[in-house]
């Protein structure tokens, strides 16, 4: 990948996605970005690019392979960045064949399109080319209290949404070994951060807190996840695409594994001393029914990308977190759109497919 080729981003309406189209139209890319907008799809992410040429939005499914065999062709794509997927547990609890029909089949959708699309360019080109996966360490399952996610921890998905992820992961795997396509992974865990969708515990929490509701945690608050802020996972895709080597999964985290219940204490005394409302934060936590399936613990030995590619995480969670509820607290009109719906009317005027 050059500075100069166009990259089609999937999904880069989402959380993840448009905080790396926004990071990679600032290092010089143009950017195709084809994103079907469901509910968490949001052009308001990008509005600061609204006008700029480096950045096109195609409202379209990548499940559709009319679509994307065009978009690939017409744009002459040096890279393609899977970030579109169903991306909420609960929801894939409630509903599993959206993220079947997108994660599953959609990924091998862009991977056929993909190959089709590799085999026409010339000799230099197809070794330029990549595929970038965006993926999750939910799908190597939970851990007990001791050890790490390594890129040879077996896979062993709980939930529909990490199953349906690991099925994309292993298509990505056989495009790489059967067709040759210079395919790469990263499997990274929970992110946080601007333009995070309002229906993930970070943003859950201080809304719900800034509302004086109570902040709802799941069982006793024991679960253990790793935090990687937004913009570090970004420069990590970037530098995998840059540098990794083909056919490579990497592992991406934050080194910053925290019970829930700390993350939830921490973010409410941040609110205490960025904006005190006579009354701690705290004391509206609540402990709900715990998650049907809920995984124990996530962390993740982000090794390999440190050792092959000398990149590690900028943000401490700590300095991470204080930018993001400062983030929240400077946009509540971005998240006021999304909780009233209105977003939805804005994507009038869009290039539709
Ligand atoms: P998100 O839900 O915020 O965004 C997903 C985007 O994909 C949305 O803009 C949506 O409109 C789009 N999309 C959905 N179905 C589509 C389809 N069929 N065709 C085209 N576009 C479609 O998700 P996110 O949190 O930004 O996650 C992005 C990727 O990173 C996902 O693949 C997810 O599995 C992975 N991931 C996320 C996290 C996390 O903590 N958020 C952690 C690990 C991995």
């Amino acid at each position: 990948v050059t500075q100069s080729s166009t990259i089609l981003v999937t999904g880069g309406a989402g959380f993840i996605g448009a905080n790396f189209v926004l990071e990679a139209v600032r290092r010089g890319h143009r950017i195709v970005n084809l994103d079907k907008l469901t509910y968490a799809g949001n052009p308001n992410n990008l509005k600061s690019l609204e006008g700029n040429d480096q950045h096109l939005l195609v409202q379209g499914d990548i499940g559709d392979a009319e679509l994307v065999t065009r978009l690939l062709a017409e744009h002459r794509v040096g890279a393609v960045v899977n970030f579109a997927a169903e991306s909420h547990v609960d929801r894939s609890i409630d509903g599993p064949a959206a993220f079947i029909e997108t994660n599953v089949n959609g990924t091998f959708n862009l991977l056929d399109r993909s190959l089709h699309y590799w085999r026409t360019l010339d000799e230099d080109a197809r070794t330029r080319f990549r595929f970038l996966h965006v993926s999750t360490d939910e799908v190597y399952g939970s851990l007990g209290p001791e050890g790490l996610f390594t890129e040879e921890t077996p896979y062993a998905p709980n939930s529909p949404y990490s199953a349906s992820k690991a099925a994309s992961d292993h298509l990505v795997r056989a495009y790489h070994h059967t067709y040759g396509m210079p395919c790469v992974t990263t499997n990274c865990s929970n992110n946080y951060g601007p333009l995070q969708f309002p229906e993930k515990l970070i943003p859950v929490i201080i809304l719900k807190a800034l509302r004086g509701e109570s902040i709802p945690v799941y069982g006793d608050g024991s679960n253990v996840r790793d935090w990687l802020y937004v913009v570090d996972h970004c420069e990590a895709i970037m530098t995998v695409l840059e540098q990794g080597r083909v056919g490579e999964t990497y592992n991406v985290g934050g080194n910053n594994e925290k019970t829930n219940l700390e993350v939830v204490k921490y973010i409410c005394a941040l609110l205490d001393e960025l904006r005190p409302s006579g009354q701690a934060y705290a004391e509206l936590i609540t402990f709900v029914k715990d998650r049907p399936g809920h995984d124990r613990r996530y962390a993740i030995d982000a090794g390999k990308i440190k050792r092959e590619l000398d990149w590690s995480p900028k943000e401490t969670f700590e300095t991470g977190m204080r930018k993001t509820v400062q983030w929240y607290l400077d946009n509540m009109a971005w998240c006021e759109n999304i909780l009233s719906g209105d977003y939805r009317l804005e994507r009038l005027g869009l290039e539709s497919e």
